[in-house]
């Protein structure tokens, strides 16, 4: 089965390797250039990117990581991983690195900075087919642009957020704003599993 790894630096992990393996792929946590190269495609998880992006820094895995990406290594990012693989973050720290894999602008904590969370139900492209998810958001950012090559899987539709884009795919890049982790709902990552093993037939 495919090696999914999960950078391991901060964030939600464990929620991803679990939701990893019951999507039926062997999980692997990453936090050495040497698992990096080892994983068939990868998750960045949930969590702070600012943080991760100085973590990516301090363990090395900052180019390694942007040299696999534009190699094709499938990638799936969570919130704080859709803003890290974002080409272009509204409202960041200046000195805050990112890994530029996908042609989105995104804005962090959009959906306003009193608002903790948001649950939804989302139809999700290619993934839900009628039957809608739970969709978590925790301080996530939202899509402001996306590019003509990117595919708009998912926009809110209700509340304050309604008509914003939170689920994208670019090739080999998946991203969404919410945390399919942590809602027992298997589907985004079965989704991602399937991307992995189509590429590594
Ligand atoms: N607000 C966080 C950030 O900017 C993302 C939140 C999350 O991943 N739950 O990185």
């Amino acid at each position: 089965s495919p090696q999914v790894g999960v950078l391991a630096l901060q964030g939600d992990v464990r929620e991803h390797l679990a939701a990893v393996a019951a999507a039926g792929a062997t999980p692997i946590s990453v936090r050495r250039r040497e698992e990096l190269d080892a994983v068939d495609g990868l998750i960045i998880p949930g969590g702070e990117s600012t943080t991760m992006s100085r973590l990516l820094g301090v363990f090395d895995l900052y180019d390694p990581l942007r040299a696999r990406l534009r190699d094709g290594m499938p990638a799936y990012g969570s919130c704080a991983g859709m803003i890290m693989l974002a080409s272009e973050i509204l409202d960041t720290r200046p000195d805050a690195r990112h890994l530029d894999a996908l042609d989105i602008t995104v804005r962090r904590n959009a959906f306003g900075r009193q608002v903790e969370s948001f649950e939804t139900d989302l139809e999700v492209d290619g993934i839900t087919d009628g039957h809608p998810m739970r969709a978590v958001f925790i301080r996530a950012p939202w899509v402001e642009r996306a590019g003509d090559t990117v595919e708009v899987l998912a926009r809110v539709t209700e509340g304050p957020a309604e008509g914003r884009i939170v689920a994208v795919r670019q090739g080999d890049v998946l991203a969404t704003s919410f945390h399919p982790e942590v809602t027992g709902d298997r589907r985004v990552h079965e989704y991602f599993v399937g991307m992995v093993a189509a590429k590594i037939e």
